[in-house]
């Protein structure tokens, strides 16, 4: 079974490492070798190996991985690959564990992992015998699994390992998720009904090892060090309103915040090196020394006040 990925290099995984004086030994070779699987930092000490899986359904304004979608060349890989490269990565930044890191889980992430469901799980279940992780989280819409429900079944063969399927909302109201996600509103309760699939789904097979999670998905944090300045970012409607994500749509009450907490996403907004920054500008007010510039992204703010 075979996937498809992108593998542009985000020296952003590295840099709290690169911070401390410790080089990526594998900076220079990644894109050239097409090895898909960089390395990054979950919190504290904890590693994590990421996979940028390529293609999504939805077209978000605020995607970090525009470009993985749009531009990058696509690598396909077969399960074997994909583990071999996982291995090879594990391998070399085993060098940090004399200063304490631990590789911890193996991340899915980039654009929509359910598109390729079946060679998602065909990894997660190699890599469950490899001894290497404690976890594999899987970022996702969702949707598929309102309109598949028969993805579901796939999860009762993962075992001997942790999984986080968070789902990622775009928005807590059908007004947010239409302008964040750029899809027509019903899509909204499309996610909702994804998400209760999943979760109702690992509930009742009593799949210990698996968490469903519903996650905002849209990085909103106030605070932005852009170049060493001090920034705030609102995310905003086009028409300039900052979008309030305790909103909540009374649908997404009953059916996502009654069966679990929504986690917030605790990064601020950052420019990553993949958005579509037009896109991005439609939803976004800078706030630099006191003063508001709606559409403005912080580069626009820093390079041009
Ligand atoms: S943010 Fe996620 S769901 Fe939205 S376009 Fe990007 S990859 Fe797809």
């Amino acid at each position: 079974m075979r996937g498809v990925y992108s593998n542009v290099y985000f020296p952003c995984r590295w840099a709290p490492l690169r911070r401390r004086r410790l080089k990526d030994p594998c900076r220079g070779r990644y894109v050239s070798c097409e090895c898909i699987a960089t390395c990054g930092i979950l919190e504290g000490k904890k590693l994590e190996i990421v996979l940028d899986v390529k293609g999504c359904n939805f077209n978000c304004k605020l995607c970090w991985g525009y470009k993985l979608r749009y531009e990058a060349k696509p690598i396909i890989k077969s399960t074997k690959d994909v583990v071999d490269d996982i291995v090879c990565r594990y391998r070399r930044v085993r060098f940090l564990e004399k200063k304490g890191y631990r590789m911890f889980d193996l991340r899915f992430s980039g654009n929509e992992p359910s598109l390729q469901w079946d060679h998602v799980v065909e990894v997660i279940n190699a890599v469950s015998k490899l001894g290497i992780f404690r976890k594999v989280i899987v970022e996702t819409n969702g949707v598929l699994f309102a309109d598949k429900p028969e993805l579901l079944e796939r999860l009762r063969g993962i075992r001997g390992i942790y999984v986080d399927i968070d789902v990622s909302f775009k928005g807590v109201n059908p007004k947010q998720f239409r302008y964040i996600s750029g899809m027509p509103e019903e899509y909204f309760y499309k996610q909702i009904e994804g998400f209760v699939n999943l979760y109702e789904f690992v509930r009742k097979n009593a799949l210990r090892n698996i968490n469903v999670n519903p996650v905002l998905g849209i990085n909103h944090e106030p605070k932005y060090y852009y170049r060493g300045r001090l920034l705030q970012v609102e995310i905003v409607f086009p028409w300039g309103e900052k979008m309030d994500f305790y909103d909540y749509d009374d649908v997404f009450r009953r059916e996502v915040l009654s069966r679990a907490k929504l986690r917030y996403d605790e990064a601020p907004f950052r420019e990553y090196y993949g958005i579509n920054k037009e896109r991005a500008r439609e939803l976004v007010t800078t706030i630099y020394r006191g003063k508001k510039y709606p559409h403005k992204l912080p580069s626009d703010v820093i390079k041009n006040p």
